[in-house]
């Protein structure tokens, strides 16, 4: 493999000055090096300043406050582990319920390797089991202001000796009028508390609100480059917006209609890369694992075999795929959206290499919009969000494909002695019936080289394995509904009346009040869009949807039921 000089190596977590068991516990969930803003922010809150940072969603947060953060707790005492009833020593503010529980999560998996103990505050719980856990103690809360301030009042939260305050996705807040909360929670904080705001995009209330509450901050902006990051190839990009819990059959779907000869499918992580190879193997797709945690001997073959064409896919971290200098690589794949808009340019000049023509697909969130946006900023080039491709469509392209192996096959002749067996068949069958049967047979063996059709809207690969076991007994409403049964809504409006993807999403999430995650594959057609919603809220969306408008448009919402139904583009 080589390695070209403009691709330095870059310095892993280690570097960055973490404890020990907070680089295990990031090894652990095969995360190999940090993402952007994790590398800016990291450093400075590990000396204690104050910080404000803007970058958009899904560029690794989470960890940029997480690990600095429980840096400074191990290191201060506490490897005593928990003491009931001493008041938290970090807060977290995030905006939704949702977002409590999750973020709890991904701070409850750093924290790994440590005793430090996690605990969520949110909305719409039981308060008692929430006192219980603060009683027990909680170094770290997570809280939703307006249930974090419920506490606050009633005493069960402590902060007066609180250490570290985090605003997380700070924008939203102030966006659902959590100002006024925010600023009380903030006064019952000692003024020697370290601060750090975070959000994905920036306003004058958000300069307000660090003005108020943070002292001589390190600033970052991550996606703010007008430039490209280096010379874009001739790319076609497109993005599909689909849920964390479609993504496997999504993918499936993109690699039978796109065909790819030669495809790089990128992962955040080793975990992942290893459990997608596995699943697209057990699919009958060539895929093959590159990732930093393989030994250079295992590389090398990978490396070879994809090169030498014998793999079609190669499923790889951005680490392992770093200066790998291959020529024939017709698409790229970012499974899920990369760290960095720069790390999407990075990503995508895999393909397009010597004028050819390349294609560069992302699967992209629901809340990831945005991201999108700020590449296409980057790279001043569009990125078509288009809706997966139906059975339809992979039908059509297949046809498409056996005219034209024929089409070929007539220009080049050298058939004659297949003469002979047309002659012999003619005297009992039509000539055009003879032509069709034959090319069914190769209609048909093309088939079954490519696997067949996935079902719609039944995933075509098994569910992934439940991830691993959230802090505490908080179960999540969003999981279960994830893996659940799925169902189709016709919704009336499509593509002439300027609905997109995005206008669905937040109408669903918005007035229905559910997670945006559980929002599946959106189709949008000329005159209606058609959506998968998890089965068990279909009465509650339907409800919510029919009552509101969409682009200013009321709508009307129905239930389909027949999978091909999703057919219409
Ligand atoms: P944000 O808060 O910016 O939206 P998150 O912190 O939620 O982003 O992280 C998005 C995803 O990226 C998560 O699945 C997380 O596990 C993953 N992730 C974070 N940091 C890294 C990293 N250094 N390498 C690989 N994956 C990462
Ligand atoms: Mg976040």
């Amino acid at each position: 493999m080589k390695v070209s000089p403009e691709d330095p190596p870059v310095p892993g977590f280690a570097s960055l000055g973490l404890a020990g068991p907070l680089v295990a516990a990031v090894a652990a969930l095969g995360y190999e090096e940090p993402t952007p803003i994790q590398r800016e922010a990291i450093p400075s809150l590990l000396e204690g300043r104050d910080l404000v940072a803007q970058a958009a969603t899904g560029t690794g947060k989470t960890a940029a406050f997480a690990l600095p953060l429980l840096d400074r707790l191990t290191r201060e005492g506490g490897s005593r582990g928990p003491v009931a009833g001493s008041g938290a020593r970090a807060l977290v503010l995030v905006p939704t319920r949702e977002l409590a529980m999750q973020v709890a999560e991904a701070v409850h998996k750093y924290a790994k390797g440590t005793r430090l103990a996690v605990v969520p505050l949110y909305g719409g719980a039981p308060m008692d089991q929430q006192v219980r856990a603060l009683r027990r103690g909680a170094e770290i809360v997570v809280a939703t202001p307006g249930r974090g301030l419920d506490h606050l009042r009633r005493g069960t939260l402590v902060l007066s000796a609180l250490e570290v305050l985090i605003l997380d996705e700070a924008d939203e807040m102030l966006d659902m009028g959590f100002a006024e909360d925010i600023d009380a929670i903030v006064a019952k904080t000692p003024a020697t508390r370290q601060t750090a705001l975070f959000a994905a995009t920036w306003a004058p209330r958000i300069a307000a609100i660090a003005g108020r509450h943070l002292t001589n901050p390190v600033r970052i902006t991550i996606a703010r480059e007008k430039r490209p990051a280096g010379k874009l190839p001739r790319v076609r990009q497109v993005a599909y917006i689909v849920s964390r819990a479609q993504k496997p059959a999504a993918l499936g779907r993109v690699l039978d209609f796109e065909a790819p000869k030669s495809a790089i499918v990128f992962c955040r992580t080793r975990l992942e890369v290893d459990e997608l190879t596995d699943t697209l193997n057990a699919h009958g797709y060539g895929a093959h694992a590159l990732h930093g945690g393989m030994v250079q001997k295992q590389r090398d073959r990978v490396m070879q075999a994809f090169r030498a064409e014998q793999a079609e896919i190669l499923v790889a971290t951005d680490v392992a795929a770093r200066g790998l200098d291959i020529e024939h690589v017709s698409h790229v794949i970012n499974y899920d959206v990369p760290s960095a808009p720069e790390v999407y340019v990075h990503r995508i000049g895999r393909t397009g290499r010597i004028g050819r023509e390349g294609v560069a697909i992302t699967l992209a969130g629901p809340r990831e919009h945005r991201f999108l946006r700020s590449v296409e900023t980057l790279t001043r080039q569009p990125i078509e969000v288009l809706t997966l491709p139906t059975v339809a469509d992979l039908r059509a392209r297949r046809f498409e494909a056996t005219r034209q192996a024929l089409g070929a096959q007539l220009a080049e002749g050298g058939f004659d002695d297949m003469r002979t067996i047309v002659d012999a068949l003619a005297q009992d069958f039509e000539v055009l019936d003879i032509a069709a049967a034959a090319v069914k047979m190769i209609h048909d063996a093309s088939d079954k080289e490519m696997g067949a059709a996935p079902l719609e809207p039944e995933p075509r690969f098994e569910a992934r394995p439940a991830p691993a076991k959230r802090p505490r007994s908080q179960a999540s409403p969003r999981q279960l509904s994830e893996s659940g049964d799925v169902a189709l809504l016709r919704i009336s409006g499509g593509r002439r009346a300027g609905v997109r993807p995005g206008d669905l999403v937040g109408a669903i999430a918005g007035e229905a009040d559910v997670s945006s995650g559980v929002i599946g594959a959106i189709t949008i057609a000329d005159d209606h869009a058609v959506v998968e919603v998890p089965e068990g809220l279909v009465a509650r969306i339907t409800a919510a949807l029919s009552a509101t408008r969409i682009k200013g448009q009321k709508v009307s919402v129905r239930r389909i039921t027949d999978g091909a139904a999703s057919g219409p583009r």
